[in-house]
């Protein structure tokens, strides 16, 4: 297939501000590419894919940035205008429909999703956060209606967040396992990993290293400066070892010496890529049984889960650690997400999509 890939319009790729949606378009394209698709992908200004993934065209694109949907009111409308990234990304992904068989939007957006109705080239969508949003939850209940095949997500509980929903498309998600080595460090740190902002709750992975008297390395790009401020004023000093953002490859080689990772999202998050990028490296997680990260861990054998915001028991399971083997936990990405397995869903769910539009038209 020729398939376009819209990217998300917050942040460009590589910046870290646009979250697990970076990783995740670059080994889809990864995987794609290895399946004989031939791939565009329209990106914000300043974007770099991979450097495997040089045989897609990335397109940059100049436009004014926007918030996240998940950092504004849920009754917030959409204001974005004519010379909004998403726009200008949009009007260029919609330019190459002449030579294309489908585009696959990353953006939780209302513009993308909106314009489906108007094309008679198949959008489809990766929804990539639950129910943030009013706006978007009505304008895919919307679009569901007449193209119920076109929407995707990364995991049941996600799904569950759009009950309107019926027999969701799930595809989970995928890493480049190559990209990741397998480390048997058992007396390592504890660590978070994620964007540092309000719905991620760094805050409570803290509290468990203060109550088991250690550091914790938290690596990640500082998307609220207030609220990571507010989190160290309530903590001794030195408490959490601030990494900063890494690329990928840096990342899991210090990851990798970690003997846990503590994961404790407020959201009910809609996959989790720390989670399977902790265990590709064998490392344990730890997290509460909330959204993806409850469909990610096997509870005892590849980590533990607890009930959600009981830090107590969180505190707990972080000493019963080293209980779970390491390569478990390597094992379980090899065998449900590789880049490999998510690009064969994600093309299978593609091809009905097409054929969909095929019987329709
Ligand atoms: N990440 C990174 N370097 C860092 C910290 C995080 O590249 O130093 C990436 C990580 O690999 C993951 C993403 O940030 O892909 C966070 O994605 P996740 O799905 O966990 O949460 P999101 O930010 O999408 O809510």
């Amino acid at each position: 297939m020729n398939l376009v890939l819209l990217s998300t319009p917050i942040g460009f790729l590589g910046s870290g501000k646009g979250g697990g949606v970076e990783l995740t378009l670059n080994s889809l394209v990864s995987g794609l590419l290895s399946m004989g698709h031939n791939i565009k992908v329209v990106a914000p200004q300043h974007s770099k894919l991979n450097e495997s993934n040089n045989s897609a065209d990335l397109y940059c694109v100049d436009g004014f940035e926007q918030e996240s949907w998940q950092h504004k009111d849920y009754f917030a409308k959409d204001i974005t205008s004519k010379g909004s990234l998403v726009h200008t990304m949009f009007e260029k992904a919609v330019s190459f429909v002449n030579n294309s068989d489908v585009i696959l939007n990353f953006s939780y957006d209302f513009l993308p999703i909106n314009e489906t109705l108007k094309f008679d080239i198949p959008i489809a969508h990766l929804i990539s956060m639950g129910d943030e949003s009013f706006e978007i939850s009505n304008v895919i209940s919307k679009v569901y209606k007449r193209y119920p095949n076109n929407f995707a997500f990364h995991s049941l509980s996600q799904a569950r967040d759009f009950p309107f929903i019926q027999n969701p498309n799930i595809v989970g998600n995928g890493f480049e396992l190559s990209n990741y080595k397998f480390q048997d460090c058992k007396d390592g740190p504890l660590a978070w990993v994620g964007r540092v902002a309000p719905e991620k709750g760094l805050e409570d992975a803290v509290h468990v290293a203060n109550e088991l008297g250690e550091k914790l390395k938290v690596w990640g790009f500082i998307q609220d400066q207030k609220y990571a401020a507010n989190i160290e004023k309530n903590y001794p000093k030195g408490l959490i070892s601030w990494q900063g953002f890494l690329e990928t490859n840096e990342l899991q080689l210090e990851l990798g010496k970690c003997r846990a990772l503590i994961n404790t999202p407020k959201w009910n998050e809609a996959y989790g890529n720390v989670v399977v990028e902790a265990m590709s490296c064998g490392v344990p997680v730890v997290a509460y049984e909330r959204g993806g990260p409850s469909e990610l861990i096997n509870h005892g054998e590849t980590g533990f889960l607890v009930p959600p915001d009981d830090k107590k028991s969180l505190t707990l399971v972080v000493k019963r650690i080293n209980e779970i083997s390491r390569k478990k936990c390597r094992e379980w990405v090899e065998e449900n997400a590789s880049s490999k397995i998510f690009a064969n869903k994600v093309s299978n769910w593609l091809e009905r999509v097409v054929n969909g539009y095929k019987i329709k038209n």
